[in-house]
C-alpha cells in the first residue's frame, strides 16, 4: 500500500513524522476523510474546499493548489486500487523547534502533509438496523467547523458512548442539539427535517449538506433550525450522517426507541436518494 507524504507517492514505511511537528506536540493541523465508490472519489470538491477554508482560518499556507490535491488522492486511489473505501488526510503546520505556541513564520517551516487509503465496504447491515446512541453535554471547543486533528472532546464523548455500549454520543449546548462526536445529527417531525444551522458549533458536513440537497430536490421540508433535547426525544426519526456512515439511522437514544424503535421511511429514503447521487458521480 502506498500513501502520500509531502505530495509524493512512498511505502508506509518510509515515512517519517519529527517528534517535534506541532502536529504531534499540538494538534496544530486539519484532516479529511473522502470516500471512493467504485475507485471514483465522491464529493472531492467539497471536501477539497473544506480543507481550503480551514486551512485559511488557522493561517496555514497549503503546499499545493486544489487541482493538485485532487490530482494527488486520485493518484492514490488507483495505486492501491481502492473500489470502496477511505482516503484519511491530514495536513499539519509542520516541524518547529524550540517547541513554541506561537505560529512559526512561514520561512522557517513547511507544513507536513500525509494521506493513507483503507478499504470500507459500505455497512448494509447496520444502515438498516441503526445505531444507539447515548447524549451528553456538548464540551468541546467553539471552533467546530473547523475539521481540527484536534479531537479529543469528540474522541472523549465517542468513548463514552462504547463504555456503554453503544455506538455514537449524540452532543447538546444548554437544550440546543449540536451533532454527534463524529457525525452531524438530524430530527424528522411531522415530515419536516430539522438540522442544527452551519457556523461554529458544529462541522459542516458534506454528506449532511448532499443529504439535504436531495430531501429538498424530492420535496422535504428542510429546517436549518437548532432542535432541543426534548425535541430530539420526541422525533418520529433521527439520523445521524458521516462520509463513512452517509445518513444512519439512529434507532435507541439513552435506552430508549425513537418511534418504533426501526428505520423510518424518510430515513430510508434519504439513503435511496444519496446512492442515486453517488452513482451519479461514481457510477454504480
Ligand atoms: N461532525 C463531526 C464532528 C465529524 O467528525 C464528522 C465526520 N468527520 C461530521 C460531522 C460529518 O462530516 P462529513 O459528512 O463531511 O463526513
Amino acid at each position: 500500500m502506498k500513501v502520500i507524504w509531502n505530495n509524493q507517492l512512498v511505502e508506509r514505511e518510509d515515512v517519517k513524522i519529527d517528534m517535534e511537528d506541532r502536529g504531534y506536540q499540538f494538534a496544530d493541523g486539519l484532516y479529511e476523510v473522502i470516500r471512493a465508490y467504485n475507485g471514483i472519489l465522491f464529493t472531492a470538491e467539497q471536501h477539497v474546499e473544506r480543507l481550503f477554508t480551514g486551512a485559511k482560518k488557522i493561517d496555514l499556507i497549503l503546499p499545493f493548489t486544489r487541482e493538485e490535491l485532487i490530482y494527488l488522492l486520485n493518484e492514490l486511489i488507483k495505486e492501491n486500487s481502492i473500489e470502496t473505501g477511505n482516503i484519511y488526510l491530514q495536513i499539519t503546520r509542520g516541524v518547529s523547534s524550540p517547541r513554541n505556541h506561537t505560529y512559526p513564520k512561514i520561512e522557517f517551516t513547511s507544513p507536513v502533509f500525509t494521506a493513507s487509503t483503507t478499504v470500507v465496504p459500505r455497512n448494509l447491515e447496520t444502515m438498516k438496523d441503526g445505531i444507539k446512541v447515548i447524549t451528553l453535554p456538548d464540551m468541546r471547543w467553539l471552533h467546530c467547523d473547523i475539521k481540527s486533528i484536534s479531537l479529543l472532546g469528540n474522541i472523549m464523548a465517542k468513548h463514552e458512548a462504547h463504555k456503554k455500549g453503544k455506538d455514537e454520543a449524540i452532543l447538546y449546548r444548554d437544550e440546543a442539539v449540536t451533532e454527534c462526536s463524529a457525525s452531524n445529527v438530524s430530527i424528522i417531525k411531522n415530515k419536516i427535517l430539522y438540522t442544527h444551522p452551519d457556523g461554529n458549533l458544529i462541522l459542516s458536513g458534506i454528506t449532511k449538506t448532499v443529504l439535504l440537497k436531495v430531501a429538498r430536490q424530492r420535496g422535504i421540508i428542510v429546517k436549518e433550525e437548532t432542535f432541543t433535547l426534548k425535541d430530539l426525544k420526541e422525533a418520529d426519526e433521527v439520523f445521524a450522517s458521516s462520509t463513512t456512515m452517509e445518513a444512519m439511522p439512529v434507532v435507541e437514544i439513552d435506552d430508549k426507541p425513537v418511534g418504533d424503535g426501526k428505520r423510518g421511511p424518510v430515513v430510508k429514503l434519504l439513503q435511496e436518494l444519496y446512492v442515486n447521487e453517488v452513482e451519479l458521480t461514481c457510477g454504480s
